[in-house]
């Protein structure tokens, strides 16, 4: 008799049941290269990309505020210079006064006058 059991989860590859033990991602070899491959190139990898991108970009807005300050003024190469990527944001947000405030994820920036940003926390 086949072993019928199956672990409530579906491959990362052809999407059906998988059979056997309950840490299996794939049925088979196959299954498991037919997805390494497809995250190396198309779509997947650049989702990748730029979800990394945005990761780094929330970091970089992470580290100039310290965990007491709530705002801080800081220009705009020293962005840049760390790495951030001003094209990738995650939303933008446009206050009642027309102000518009860039956000990767939680952590966002306010352009300011003479390239100063002004880098702000979402509560
Ligand atoms: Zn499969």
């Amino acid at each position: 008799m086949p072993n019928t059991n199956t672990s409530g989860k579906l491959c990362l590859s052809c999407q059906k049941p998988i059979r056997g033990r309950a840490d299996k991602k794939f049925c088979d070899d196959f299954c498991r290269n037919q997805h390494n491959n497809s995250m190396k190139s198309g779509p997947e990898k650049l989702i990748r990309n730029i979800n990394a991108i945005l990761r780094k970009n929330r970091k970089i807005l992470q580290e100039q505020l310290k965990q007491t300050e709530k705002t801080i003024a800081i220009h705009r190469d020293k962005l840049r210079m760390a790495g951030f990527q001003f094209k990738y944001m995650t939303n933008q947000y446009q206050t009642q006064k027309g102000h518009t405030y860039f956000f990767c994820y939680d952590y966002g920036y306010l352009l300011l006058e003479n390239d100063w940003l002004l880098v702000v926390r979402k509560k």
